[in-house]
């Protein structure tokens, strides 16, 4: 594991304060361990981490709550791994994720920002009011295509 460095920390502090929210000390801990991390983690690999911190541990509930609050935030992505797993990655930071679309890997569960804007949605019939676009697209990422070469 990658020693944390304490000057990341103020960067994170701004991170979760320019989405509009709360800085609490799980928040810190839990997103600076996705930074840190040399890949995408599950809960149990965060959780991992955490515990070995000389820091009080950060209970289950609370974790599970903070990793899809980042998501929710822009501040980390969700993906599912080649097992089913959910694992999650820090999202770049000062990025707009809504303006273009993502690639998530079926293999290691990353997730990847492409230079392509969402398509825009079809036009709908009178009446109906639109909430929400989802645009998926899935397949491996290079590291997980050349790992069965
Ligand atoms: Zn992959
Ligand atoms: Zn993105």
């Amino acid at each position: 594991m990658k020693a944390q460095s304490a000057s990341a920390l103020p960067a994170i502090q701004s991170a979760i304060r320019a989405v509009g929210s709360r800085v609490t000390p799980a928040r810190v801990r839990v997103l600076a361990a996705l930074q840190a991390a040399p890949g995408p983690q599950s809960h149990a690999d965060v959780e991992e981490t955490l515990t070995r911190q000389a820091h009080p541990a950060v209970d289950r509930v609370t974790l599970y709550r903070v990793l899809d609050w980042l998501c929710a935030a822009g501040l980390a992505h969700k993906a599912t791994d080649a097992r089913g797993v959910f694992r999650f990655s820090a999202a770049a930071p000062n990025v707009e994720h809504a303006g273009h679309v993502h690639f998530r890997c079926t293999g290691c569960g990353g997730v990847f920002c492409l230079k392509a804007p969402p398509p825009a949605p079809p036009k709908l019939p009178r009446g109906f009011r639109l909430a929400a676009v989802a645009f998926d697209i899935r397949g491996e990422c290079p590291r997980c295509v050349k790992s069965h070469a």
